[in-house]
């Protein structure tokens, strides 16, 4: 009686839900509210036939569950969505909520969700990335000559972009704050150089024909130097934007062991990271270039601060690894990924792939330990990959290289990972303990880039082909790089051209419905 109570007032709550939601009991749709309706009507118009599997193998619906105690009753309730339609709502919310709405210029979360992305790029291929935050100082009296704001604010932007490149991004932050991301930068005053084109093009009264040029001044942070995270970078270009003179730049300078600094906030807040449960996974899918099918799933770490906000796994993996933290985490991540893939039931064509540092190789205990995780969560050794970045420690430290013979004897599939990177890169090929090599990203985005470059990335796949070894490529995000890469012997590929890395609740619908758009 009272679970019956408690789920007539959660219908009730589902009920007048935009989104559609059905309820999961016994396996079965117990109940859907009107959306949900809509999108089973497709399978049946009698939604209390339809059972649970039968949703979670339609290639059509993305579900998202959640687990239910109603009274005695235990049950599911699940989010589901039409995978191909996005609702006209969406896309405007989408709209409003990236952009601007004075400017049409993308928003301060835009620039800081790019931001971050840069500042993953920038660590991959050690660059720098620049911020400026360009502050108007007269808006309101310039107002009144050009009639609406709007006006203004579009003319100022338009001007702002004849001085930056299309690569560079160009954000609306407040009515009169304005940023630009700069990216792949070779050295500091690359920065100065827009700064001062910026201040130019801004100053210059042949672009204000008739009116006085607006006052403004700039603030220019730089990563890593000025900050690590795109939070900081965003408030540091602020304060240096504060000291900044009208009609002037000016630099965050970090104080002297400011970087230090950062770094031991960092190391500060990670210490308690995994019991404050900050850490979760995602999975990158990894496609078969002979099935064009998903093979595996790439589990990769994600740190989420409450003070630094998503922190790049670059940046906290090396930290982790000086501190010795990483082989809790490691281990962590280990049971975590295994537990998470279990759970998803993928069948076994699907391999897991987990990274490992060569610290926690050190651990002389690292397979007992391995194997115990593989144990607890019911999966046999040859369903998960062990990745392992290549470095100099990894050959030369003797307790590295019996555990990885140890791993190896034991049919656990060893893969060099970011290969071409490290120091060890030969070495590790002919080494008979790794099966599978993964071509770093560095390689993969010259393959376009002259002959010289192809010709080097072929000889590389086929030594590796050579040696018996199956070839990933890693990185790979421009639709004419499949064709090459499979031209050139390499076995599976894995980028944002398959995929972002994805949360497991989607991982089950996205490897069903997945149909690759390139050849
Ligand atoms: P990785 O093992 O080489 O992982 C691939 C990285 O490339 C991931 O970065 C992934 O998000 C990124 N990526 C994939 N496709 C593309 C693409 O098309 N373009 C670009 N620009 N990037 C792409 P992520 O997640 O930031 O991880 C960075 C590195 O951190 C990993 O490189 C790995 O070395 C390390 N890492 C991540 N999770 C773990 C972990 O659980 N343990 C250990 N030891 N290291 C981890
Ligand atoms: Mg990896
Ligand atoms: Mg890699």
């Amino acid at each position: 009686m009272d679970s019956n109570l408690n789920l007539a007032a959660l219908e009730k709550v589902i009920d007048t839900h935009q989104e559609g939601y059905v309820l999961i009991l016994s396996n079965r749709v117990y109940f859907a509210n009107p959306a949900a309706h809509l999108l089973l009507s497709r399978i049946s118009t009698d939604i209390s036939k339809i059972q649970y599997e039968t949703l979670k193998n339609h290639n059509q619906y993305i579900l998202r569950s959640m687990p239910l105690e109603v009274g005695q009753l235990k049950g599911e309730l699940v989010h589901i969505r039409d995978r191909n339609i996005r609702s006209p709502m969406d896309k405007i919310k989408k709209f409003f909520g990236d952009y601007d709405l004075l400017s049409g210029l993308i928003n301060r979360k835009t620039l800081e969700r790019l931001l971050r992305a840069a500042i993953k790029r920038a660590n991959r291929i050690e660059s720098k990335v620049a911020l400026l935050q360009i502050d108007i100082l007269d808006l309101h009296t310039s107002e009144e000559y050009l009639d609406i704001i709007e006006k203004y604010i579009e003319h100022f932007s338009k001007i702002c972009e004849t001085a930056l490149r299309e690569t560079d991004s160009l954000a609306h932050l407040a009515e009169s704050s304005f940023a630009v991301l700069l990216e792949d930068l070779r050295v500091v005053s690359d920065a100065s150089s827009v700064a001062e084109k910026l201040l130019k093009k801004i100053y210059d009264p042949q672009n204000w024909p008739k009116k006085t040029p607006p006052k403004v001044k700039i603030g220019v942070v730089v990563f890593p130097d000025g900050g690590l995270t795109a939070s900081e970078l965003l408030n540091n270009a602020q304060i240096a934007c504060e000291s900044a003179q009208s009609g002037r730049y000016s630099y965050f300078l970090p104080t002297v062991g400011e970087y230090d600094r950062n770094l031991m906030a960092m190391d500060m807040n990670l210490r308690n990271a995994l019991a404050k449960k900050e850490f979760s996974l995602v999975y990158q899918p990894v496609m078969s270039l002979v099935s064009s099918k998903v093979v595996a799933l790439e589990a990769l770490l994600r740190w989420n601060n409450p003070i630094l906000g998503q922190v790049s796994p670059s940046l906290f993996i090396p930290r982790l690894e000086i501190s010795g933290a990483i082989k809790n985490v490691g281990m962590w991540v280990i049971n975590e990924a295994c537990r998470q893939f279990r759970n998803a039931n993928l069948g076994p064509d699907i391999y897991l792939s987990v990274n490992v540092s060569p610290i926690q190789l050190m651990q002389t205990d690292f397979p007992t330990q391995y194997f115990e995780a593989l144990k607890s969560n019911q999966l046999q050794t040859s369903e998960v990959i062990l990745e392992i970045t290549e470095s100099t420690s990894t050959h030369q430290n003797k307790i590295v290289a019996q555990n990885l013979n140890i791993l190896h004897k034991k049919g656990v599939r060893l893969a060099v990972d970011d290969f071409g990177t490290g120091y060890a890169s030969l070495r590790s090929l002919i080494d008979t303990t790794f099966s599978i090599m993964k071509l770093d990203q560095s390689y993969i985005d010259k393959v376009h880039q002259n002959q010289d470059e192809a010709t080097f990335v072929k000889c590389l796949i086929s030594l590796a082909k050579a040696l018996n070894l199956r070839i990933i490529a890693e990185g790979v995000n421009t639709a004419d790089q499949p064709m090459l890469l499979k031209e050139y012997g390499c076995d599976a590929i894995q980028g944002t051209l398959v995929s972002e890395p994805i949360d497991i609740l989607e991982v089950y619908s996205f490897i069903q419905s997945f149909k690759p758009t390139f050849s």
